[in-house]
């Protein structure tokens, strides 16, 4: 009954920031970098080539993308949903395992029998 809220929207729309392996520097193209004339709201990928590091001076092939600022809990999110048989304990899961092989081979010998 209701759309979406904005902020989900926003968020997706946001450019990406970009982290510095070398040292950890996030570069927020909201905020931009000052240091080299950066306006705010530059997307990483619209820095000039000879962009580096203001922090340390890594070239801009050292960032990795690390997706929109609101992105990672949501991120997070999912991985916990999608995975969610993950936290099962090991025993848990092996008896998963076992009683789902164990019914499998029991409907299979049934449809065996019955044939
Ligand atoms: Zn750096």
């Amino acid at each position: 009954m209701s759309d979406r809220p904005k902020e989900l929207t926003l968020a997706e729309q946001a450019p990406a920031n970009y982290e510095c392996r070398a040292c950890g520097y996030v570069y927020d193209p909201a905020k931009g970098d000052s240091k080299s004339n950066i306006e705010p709201g530059t997307p990483f990928e619209e820095l000039p080539q000879l962009w580096k590091c203001p922090v340390c001076g890594v070239r801009r092939s050292q960032f990795v993308n690390i997706g929109a600022k609101d992105a990672p809990s949501g991120f997070q999110e999912n991985l916990t949903f999608g995975l969610g048989v993950n936290r099962l304990t090991p025993g848990q899961k092996n008896l998963l395992i076992f009683g789902a092989l164990a019914l499998g081979f029991l409907f299979f010998m049934s449809l065996y029998t019955l044939s």
